[in-house]
């Protein structure tokens, strides 16, 4: 058999299957007709990516057709059929746009299709931290749908973001996979011309982070493959299609590995006949490693499942909420105080329930002691329980400190999960994540009622409030150190955040006190101290010393950052940002955006398509990506007068932030309730109502300097 031959027959297939498609979208919709995915500001992100072409109008979709046709000539190199791998997927690409085009939900329930660039960005830390180690794309269908669930929750219990593609996508159902682009396996369709829903999502994290420009198709390739370490999987019998599809992720760099003999490319194609092995072979192709704490309990424990929802009715017992008390606390102990893996719960435990759901108070204390241990690190700790709790499966938390709320499945709960597990995990992730500050380390979980209160008033609410103050002592002014962060440059190679008190990394996910516990933790990672020396400008927030370390931390691409400034040398962006900031000219200041708003703004632009405007760490004037936290800082945009820039967020946002943003509008202007005079969606999303309400309320940024 000949796999040239094969690859050439499949990219016949898509290509009569797109021309049939193109000439049914003209004769329905029209050549003027408006072509799009939803939510993504890269028009068909693939061929935008491969040919600096946006397609947008069914008309164009004919000028889509000749250009993947350019890809095609059948030779005898490996390079030519590659090629009509690339023209395959640019032709699926077309197919798909089609559907979009003819339907407005192509793909219903479970079905995912199409990934959103906001969905993509949301990737953006996962990634960096390893959370998730890798991609895999699986496509067919497996011998039985035993086989099909090991290895998908094999994968998901790796953390490895997991897409299926055809029938598989019934097996998972079958065997039950919890499924959902926040457990991290995405059904993405039937029809193997879906897959490029997922090459998108690779081609787009090219565009994002990496910032690689459109039509260079050879520098995105060298992206794919360095920097997203994907892989496909091809299970029973393959046919043409798919393989022109597998030579499409060849090319990108995605080894595929077939379960049914067709050849073998080193590193390239792999035949893996044995289900047992596919996993390990896959990951070994990819270089994939993964670090395994094993921890002993009922359930399993993995990023995979920090997404999971427990509904009411799937509920065993609940701890929090608004019925009971329930909070959490890290404290720093001596060494002599901890007794090492001590994991007791204090009070009944959850079989005791005689009504489902069980509530109870519950508080969770612990303590852990070491050498390097700092009670500036405690918060950082702490905030890790939401997410180690959330890994486990079966359990949900929601909140932190004593608005802490949890929940525990009835189906986790029947294979046997208890509290004291809840201890066990706490303990293996905090020895394992910690392990340069924590040399011992102590659970106590109370569930009896007079323990939990007494505890809450004379342990926790004092250590709250002592941390509060010392948070809130914790401006710019008063430190002398603040950090760099550079996790992002696996994906964004010349990007730094510079972390201070006041702004946090622009992921949200980094703040200064976890800056310096991450230094602590690796000496040599991501976080190094920069001293504050050379104040250059204080209003703009220019330092000699933030700049050298920028210079030198992004290889000499920035060589200036100006802290509080959005028009001078502003910080760049990675793309995983929580907010996106951009001015309006007409209404002399900016709005900022979350990447959970997915509607048009008063500037005209989606959050996805403001985005797109910064980031692969670049810095563009008018454009700023940050963290929900800083909005509130006395610093946001100072340079260019401050707060009072803030014109309209969306209202998810403005409630989020409206206790910080109001108190330092009082103290810097003294205005009360300043996020009242901010307008939002529900006001107006267009220039002119946006400007009849900052009249009406008389909003300060009419009164300032021109923005530009
Ligand atoms: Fe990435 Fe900046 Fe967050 Fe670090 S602080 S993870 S560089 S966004
Ligand atoms: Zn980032």
């Amino acid at each position: 058999m000949n796999l040239f031959k094969i690859i050439y027959a499949g990219k016949d297939q898509y290509l009569k299957r797109a021309e049939e498609m193109v000439q049914k979208a003209i004769a329905e919709k029209g050549k003027e007709a408006a072509v799009r995915f939803p939510d993504t500001a890269y028009a068909l992100p693939v061929i935008y990516a491969i040919t600096g072409e946006k397609i947008t109008t069914v008309g164009d979709l004919e000028k889509a057709l000749e250009l993947a046709k350019g890809f095609i000539h059948e030779g005898r190199l490996l390079q030519d059929a590659l090629d009509s791998g690339t023209a395959s997927a640019m032709l699926a690409e077309i197919i798909e746009a089609v559907k979009y085009t003819l339907e407005e939900k192509p793909y219903k329930e479970p079905l995912h299709g199409h990934l959103s660039d906001a969905q993509i960005r949301a990737f953006g830390v996962p990634l960096v931290t390893q959370d998730i180690p890798g991609v895999a794309v699986l496509i067919g269908q497996c011998k039985d749908s035993d086989t099909a669930g090991k290895i998908i929750r094999d994968y998901q219990e790796k953390g490895i973001l997991t897409f299926l593609v055809g029938k598989i996508i019934d097996q998972a159902i079958e065997q039950g996979v919890k499924m959902g682009i926040d457990l991290r396996v995405v059904p993405v369709g039937y029809e193997i011309e879906s897959v490029i829903h997922v090459v998108s999502v690779a081609i787009r994290a090219s565009l994002i982070f990496g910032a690689v420009e459109p039509g260079n198709f050879a520098a995105h390739k060298q992206y794919t493959k360095d920097r997203i370490k994907a892989f496909v999987n091809v299970f029973g019998d393959w046919d043409e299609k798919i393989i022109a599809a597998g030579a499409a992720a060849i090319e990108l760099g995605f080894p595929a590995i077939t379960e049914t003999y067709i050849n073998e490319v080193p590193t390239l194609l792999l035949h893996q006949p044995d289900n047992e092995k596919v996993v390990e072979t896959s990951l070994e192709a990819r270089n994939i490693k993964i670090k395994v704490t094993k921890i002993d309990i009922p359930v399993g424990v993995a990023s995979a499942f920090e997404g999971e929802r427990i509904r009411k009715g799937d509920m065993y017992a609940e701890f929090g909420g608004t019925r009971t008390k329930c909070f959490e606390l890290v404290q720093m102990k001596d060494l002599s105080e901890v007794e090492d893996h001590k994991i007791e719960v204090v009070g009944p435990d959850i079989d005791t329930a005689d009504t489902v759901p069980y509530r109870s108070p519950l508080a969770i204390v612990v303590d852990v002691a070491g050498k390097n241990m700092q009670e500036d690190f405690e918060p950082v700790l702490e905030r890790r329980l939401h997410y180690f709790m959330n890994y486990t499966e079966g359990v949900m938390h929601i909140g932190q400190r004593n608005i802490a709320w949890i929940r525990i499945g009835k189906e986790s709960y029947e294979r046997g999960l208890r509290l004291k597990h809840l201890g066990e995990v706490i303990y293996a992730k905090m020895r394992d994540e910690f392990d340069k500050v924590v040399d011992k380390c102590q659970v106590t979980i109370y569930t009896d009622p007079e323990m939990v209160e007494k505890l809450e008033k004379e342990l926790a609410l004092p250590k709250y409030a002592a941390r509060d103050e010392r948070l809130a002592s914790l401006v710019d002014e008063n430190v002398d150190t603040f950090y760099t962060c550079t996790l992002c440059q696996s994906f964004a190679p010349a990007h730094v955040c510079i972390v201070t008190p006041e702004r946090l990394g622009l992921c949200g996910a980094v703040s200064w006190l976890d800056a310096k516990a991450t230094k602590e933790l690796d000496p040599t990672g991501a976080c190094q101290p920069v001293p504050k020396e050379g104040l250059e400008d204080e209003v703009k927030g220019i330092w000699k010393s933030v700049n050298e370390a920028v210079e030198k931390a992004s290889q000499g691409a920035v060589t200036r950052v100006s802290l509080y400034s959005i028009f001078e040398d502003p910080m760049t962006s990675c793309g995983c940002f929580e907010c996106i900031c951009g001015i309006v000219p007409e209404a002399n200041g900016v709005i900022i955006v979350n990447r959970e708003y997915g509607d048009i703004t008063p500037v005209g632009m989606t959050f996805g398509e403001l985005a797109s405007m910064t980031g692969g760490g670049v810095q563009t004037p008018g454009f700023m990506g940050h963290g929900r936290h800083f909005i509130g800082s006395k610093k946001f945009m100072s340079a260019e007068g401050g707060l009072a820039r803030i014109v309209w967020m969306p209202k998810e946002l403005k409630d989020d932030v409206r206790d910080r943003l109001n108190a330092a509008a009082k103290e810097l202007y003294g205005i009360d309730n300043f996020t009242d005079m901010i307008c939002d969606e529900t006001i107006a999303t267009e220039s002119e109502g946006l400007l009849k309400f900052l009249e009406e309320k008389g909003h300060p940024a009419l009164k300032l300097d021109p923005i530009m």
